[in-house]
């Protein structure tokens, strides 16, 4: 009889001597990782079980770390241009000639006219850091990269309930019964969503995906919901047609928690017209039904009206809710009115609108807590309606996408369901109301400082930064009458304006981790032109470019100076309560990141470099009373800067003794605390504080104590938003500050104090005929930026990026297995391999970001299927408008927000066949690589450890 032995296997080899503890960076979801290190090398990442972001789930993208960090492409010293612009030719220099350059460009600027340095970054974390920086220089010209990302669900969020999606609220993954997802990338907070979508499935809740594009998260969904690109607001507001002539609205809920009965002022022609109605001192008022009084709304025991036309402090008003009520109630919102447009039946959105108000107001979760309202009144149980909701880009892309933020937000405030159980819940240091935000400063003066932070939310028009001309004063032109609330910025108006000289010609644009000659700019071919521009005397039209990235991406090829960055695991980093943390709805945390790896190369951490850039310019906060450096790095700064007397960049183990949680003296000891605890701080909230945040008195307490306020500020959610009618007044005729004549329709249209829909602005001005066809582009899930494409492993998942063409235009176009296709739009030419896609909406094409590569960058070889079949859909998009009837050419932006219209795209389309060289175009000539091209072949622990 034969024996059959079991091999003799090490099924658990030692894989490693040492683990280190960080947060990954391979995209921004800032996941908890266990770098395991052998030989003192990385050996392979795994999730860190303990961490509150991702529990110890690791995706495709933070596994391939490992081969972020040993790139080819990394770059190795600090560089100055020998070449052209956009050649790619450097010499290698030394830090100190390096900031040599950097201080001989920028000391005399600050000291004549600091407005000449536009200083603007990217998908970084560490913005209130380079905000701070940026305004002790003293320039109004700073950004990240908010107003081509998702500045309109920003800012629709803050305005309407003082948080939005993502990194500020979360759905109640653990209660949702029934959960919408809006137009979200797959690769934008990516394993949360994963882990939360897992869970809702295993409690069998119904998810509804609303995207054209069924892939990833819609994918799974329960209900794809294939819109047409640019219509979620009519959708949306149509369902808040169902909704209130069902009378399946919380008027409970909009009472307590929202100003929808406030009396807002009815007199037409005057200049309050649509201004919430104030007594002497100042209070809003309502319309208390009891005493048949106007009221303070904080007055305890009232019953507040929601309809009927009174007078109050002498003038005839209304309640918000009844204006509300009677434009959505209109037959402009019906289904039936809707339904072609948006591509949807006019039964299947009445059957969503059913689905949500079932579970809304049949399925309510009641948890037996109970909790103190900041009114001093007890509840004796928290109430939820448990329909959560969350969106991305998808829908904020667009120059409708303000307004469509806003409706969705006001659908679920009109359902009762934000901040309760089963909803959408904030995370700390949200909710905070607008009138908590700073305002947008722009007082320059030569050798100072900026009057206060750059970006924030004007309550009106005299928060614009335009002078006694209404001329922009940013070199964006953010916060003008093109773009009011242009919270973030308008970053992708940066190079055009500056090329131009409109509003003023800059000297040195200085730029962080922004692929601004590649696939972070609309119009990528023309952007680049402008790079290398030169004027009649020959010099370059943009005279200074300073620009700092770990990789040798395109943008490297434009920079006169490099000064190269460290890769995530050589640097330390602070994802910060006083930027964007780490918190989740339940709890306060904040994480770091810290060199697990010391470089090999001659680079330095960007924040680190900065830092020593403030000391060597002397500016304020970065330097003592003697002149010396402040800071040694961005570690030092990390423990001992102070925003605020005892608040600082990190929260955890503050104070002397290490005690101190969000407030307390600096703590050297507070780096090591962080690493033994895995690289983050958590603090949970307490149940009874958990639900309810602005309204919660026992919550706003705790904020207080957290250094979050320095004073609690309950308020209500601003459904009827009147700073948005102070601008609409502006144009009306009203107020000291007006638009200028050519403005003052769209101000008038756009600056709606309820949400509103309009067709997107490209397709308004396009011929439709000519242009039919909606195009998108989304990133993959493995992807994250132009990050992804470098890397030896996900370029296996994506080496290519084919255009999707939905099945009913791939039939009308006669398309078969293999062809191509030219895509033409107003502004340019694409010809591009094709596939059909029938999970996609039949009017649209598609494509995913930032895959295809210019040759010569990344240290890819030539012929890397990135560079020839690769493409951006970026070279049909321009970041000015077709030309209106006035011959005008505005900026492809939202009108409220300035965010760029990416999604706004139309084109047309014709079947050709495949090319003989298979080259996607247009080609441009290659850059030279700095760093060579990375070997073919790549194994561990050989070419590149
Ligand atoms: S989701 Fe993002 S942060 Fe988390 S592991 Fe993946 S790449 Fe890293």
């Amino acid at each position: 009889m034969t024996k059959h032995h079991q091999p003799q296997l090490d099924t658990s080899p030692v894989v490693s001597d040492e683990i280190r503890q960080t947060t990954c960076y391979m995209c921004a979801c800032r996941c908890g990782i266990n770098v395991h290190m052998k030989d003192g090398k990385v050996k392979y990442i795994e999730g860190n079980k303990a961490h509150p972001v991702n529990k110890g789930v690791l995706c495709a993208k933070g596994s391939a770390g490992i081969m972020q960090h040993y790139a080819p492409s990394r770059l190795r010293n600090p560089m100055k241009r020998v070449g052209a612009r956009g050649e790619g030719k450097f010499e290698d220099i030394s830090w100190e000639e390096a900031f040599d350059i950097a201080v001989g460009l920028l000391k005399p600027i600050r000291e004549t006219d600091p407005k000449k340095l536009a200083f603007f970054t990217g998908r970084d974390q560490s913005q209130s850091m380079t905000g701070w920086w940026a305004q002790n220089y003293g320039t109004l010209n700073y950004a990240a990269h908010g107003g081509f990302c998702s500045v309109n669900m920003a800012a629709g969020g803050i305005y309407t309930m003082g948080g939005a999606f993502w990194e500020f609220g979360a759905p109640d993954w653990d209660r949702a019964k029934l959960f919408m997802i809006f137009g979200v990338a797959e690769d934008h907070d990516s394993n949360p969503i994963k882990i939360g979508l897992g869970k809702l499935k295993a409690r069998g809740a119904k998810i509804i995906g609303v995207n054209p594009i069924r892939s990833g998260y819609n994918a799974i969904a329960d209900e794809w919901v294939g819109i047409t690109p640019g219509t979620d607001g009519l959708f949306i507001l149509s369902l808040i047609h169902e909704l209130l002539k069902a009378g399946k609205v919380d008027l409970d809920y909009l009472i307590r928690y929202t100003n929808m009965p406030f009396l807002v002022n009815q007199v037409e022609g005057s200049d309050q017209y649509g201004l919430m109605v104030r007594d002497e001192e100042g209070n809003q008022l309502v319309w208390d039904r009891t005493t048949q009084k106007a009221v303070p709304y904080e007055t305890k025991g009232i019953k507040p009206a929601m309809s009927g036309m009174v007078e109050a402090e002498g003038v005839q008003c209304r309640p918000a809710f009844e204006i509300l009520a009677e434009k959505y109630l209109t037959d402009e919102y019906t289904p039936d009115a809707v339904a072609e447009r948006v591509g949807i039946s006019a039964e299947r959105i009445r059957s969503i609108a059913t689905d949500i108000a079932r579970v809304a107001f049949e399925e309510e979760i009641t948890l037996d807590i109970a909790w103190t309202d900041w009114k001093g009144e007890k509840h004796d149980k928290m109430t939820g309606r448990p329909v959560a909701m969350h969106a991305m880009r998808g829908i904020s892309a667009h120059s409708n996408g303000f307004q469509t933020a806003r409706a969705l937000h006001i659908l679920q405030i009109l359902i009762g369901s934000v901040e309760v159980p089963g909803g959408f819940r904030f995370k700390p240091p949200y909710p905070k109301s607008v009138e908590d935000h700073p305002k947008p400063h722009h007082s320059v003066t030569p050798g100072q400082p900026l009057n206060g932070p750059h970006l924030g939310y004007p309550r009106g028009p005299e928060d614009l930064c335009i002078d006694e001309d209404g001329k922009a004063k940013r070199i964006d032109k953010a916060f003008t009458w093109e773009n009011p609330l242009s919270a973030h910025g308008m970053m992708h108006m940066v190079i055009s304006n500056a090329h131009a000289g409109d509003p003023y010609k800059i000297d040195t644009l200085f730029m962080y981790m922004a692929n601004m000659a590649w696939n972070s700019s609309m119009n990528t071919a023309q952007v680049m032109d402008m790079l290398r521009d030169k004027d009649e005397n020959g010099d370059y039209v943009i005279p200074n470019i300073i620009y700092s990235d770990a990789y040798s991406s395109e943008m490297v090829a434009f920079a006169d100076l490099i000064l190269p960055d460290t890769t995530y695991l050589e640097r330390h980093d602070c994802i910060s309560l006083l930027d964007r943390p780490i918190c989740e709805a339940d709890g306060l945390a904040d994480s770091i990141r810290w060199p697990v790896v010391e470089p090999d190369r001659d680079v330095r951490g960007f924040q680190s470099v900065l830092i020593e850039l403030g000391a060597r310019l002397g500016l304020p906060g970065m330097v003592n009373d003697d002149g010396s450096a402040k800071f040694k790095d961005y570690a030092d700064y990390m423990v001992n800067h102070q925003r605020r007397p005892g608040v600082g960049p990190l929260a955890g183990w503050r104070g002397k003794d290490g005690e101190g949680k969000g407030r307390g003296e600096p703590n050297p000891e507070q780096l090591d605390r962080y690493i033994e605890n895995g690289g983050f701080w958590q603090e949970h909230i307490k149940p009874e504080n958990a639900f309810y945040k602005p309204w919660n008195k026992g919550y706003q307490e705790w904020a207080v104590e957290r250094g979050i306020f320095d004073k609690e500020s309950p308020y209500v959610f601003t459904v009827y938003q009147e700073i948005i009618q102070k601008f609409r007044l502006a144009a009306e005729g009203h107020g000291d500050i007006q638009p200028p004549e050519h403005l003052r329709a769209q101000v008038k249209m756009a600056m709606d104090p309820l949400p509103t829909w309009y067709e997107p602005f490209e397709q308004s001005l396009v011929d439709q005929e000519k242009y039919p066809i909606h195009a998108l582009t989304q990133r993959p899930m493995a992807m994250y930026h132009s990050w992804g494409t470098q890397n030896a492993w996900l370029r296996q998942i994506h080496g290519t990026n084919p255009l999707f063409v939905s099945g009913e235009i791939w039939e009308a176009h006669g398309f078969e297995e293999g062809d191509w296709a030219t895509v033409t739009s107003h502004h340019g030419t694409i010809t591009v391999p094709a596939v059909r896609m029938d999970a996609l909406n039949g009017k649209t094409i598609w494509t995913w970001n930032a895959i295809g590569k210019r040759k010569g960058a990344w240290a890819l070889q030539e012929d890397a299927p990135e560079t020839t079949k690769g493409f951006l859909m970026n070279y049909l998009i321009s970041e000015l408008l077709p030309p209106k009837g006035d011959g005008q050419r505005w900026s492809n932006s939202d009108p409220v927000t300035g965010q760029a219209a990416w999604f706004d795209l139309r084109v047309n389309i014709t079947r050709v066949d495949a090319p003989a060289d298979l080259q996607s175009t247009p080609t441009f000539a290659p850059q030279a690589s700095p760093v060579g091209q990375g070997p073919k072949d790549i194994a561990y622990g050989k070419e590149w450890t």
